[in-house]
């Protein structure tokens, strides 16, 4: 795997280049909830391969998300990796996923809680408007502006691996579920379902949007169609966002709201998000479902029900 980041090309596709993983999501995830900075610890708590873990770090870096730091190991200098302000901004993506598993898939057993610690109660993180501070914000509330280059998923191609060739991950409170990995799980996939919220309905058009290869379009429709995140084609051939898709839509906005501001390009390559009400590009922000207050990274904590701590 390469470990250079290319430099210019879309925001959006150097943000799913960056984070479109569903390693990467894993193991940004424990730095964020486990603290967790060590090779070592990773490979422990994701039980990945030496290799696929080492290519993710590398990645990681020169996205800009870790930085690497020596630290002394009983008189052997290693690394640490700990994250970056920018990868720190990723915490409300990674806290919009869970919300999209808790509402899409409210039945798990022994599902973390999360708690607002603000108000005290357990809560959904619920999007909003950073703006004009209304929400809920969803897909049906805004429009989407490209500009006349905003090819956002071209540049992801080199770096495409395989997918399905590795251990489908851990099984604890903490992991995505599979479901999620469906979407999130590489970097096609996401890119897919930023189409579909673009109003991309076609076969042909997600293929000339994307340039994906045919076979693998198939592949991915069709799994999301299986994952009940778009329905079957129309007799059209149109695939439409169910509700579930459509329930992904703050993870999506937060995505590319991130990249935009991560990775800064040339007006003619970004995608703008409107909010229709205050017609301002939307500033994605999550709040607590119970009091309306915003959630930040420090005030709010998970708690694991005793069955699996
Ligand atoms: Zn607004
Ligand atoms: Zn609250």
């Amino acid at each position: 795997m390469s470990t250079t980041f290319p430099q210019n090309g879309s925001a959006i596709g150097r943000g799913l280049l960056a984070v479109g993983d569903r390693w990467t999501l894993l193991i940004l995830q424990r730095a964020f909830v486990a603290h967790t900075r060590r090779f070592g610890d990773w490979r422990a708590q994701l039980g990945l391969s030496e290799s696929t873990l080492a290519a993710r770090l590398r990645g990681l870096v020169a996205a800009g998300l870790m930085e690497r730091v020596p630290y002394d190991d009983n008189g052997r200098t290693r690394d640490e990796y700990l994250l970056t302000a920018r990868a720190l901004q990723l915490w409300s993506l990674l806290l919009a996923i869970w919300g999209w598993e808790r509402i899409s898939m409210p039945d798990v057993p022994n599902a973390p809680v999360l708690v607002h610690n603000d108000c005290g109660s357990a809560a959904l993180p619920v999007l909003g408007c950073g703006v004009c501070g209304v929400s809920p914000v969803t897909a049906r509330d805004t429009s989407a502006e490209r500009g006349a280059k905003a090819e956002f998923a071209q540049i992801a191609v080199p770096r495409l691996h395989r997918r399905a060739q590795e251990s489908s991950g851990p099984i604890d409170p903490l992991s995505y579920y599979p479901q999620t990995m469906e979407i999130l799980g590489d970097r096609w996939s996401t890119a897919i379902l930023a189409a579909a919220f673009l109003g991309v309905r076609r076969f042909t058009t997600f293929k000339t949007e994307l340039g994906i290869a045919p076979s693998i379009l198939s592949d991915r429709l069709r799994r999301f169609v299986a994952a009940g995140v778009l329905h079957a084609p129309s007799d059209e051939g149109e695939y439409r966002l169910t509700r579930r898709g459509m329930d992904f839509f703050p993870v999506y906005a937060i995505l590319v709201d991130w990249a935009l501001r991560s990775y800064p390009t040339h007006s003619a390559h970004d995608l703008v998000i409107r909010h229709a009400s205050c017609a301002a590009p939307l500033r994605p922000i999550l709040v607590c479902s119970h009091c309306g207050g915003e959630l930040s990274r420090t005030s709010v904590h998970f708690t694991f029900s005793p069955a699996v701590s």
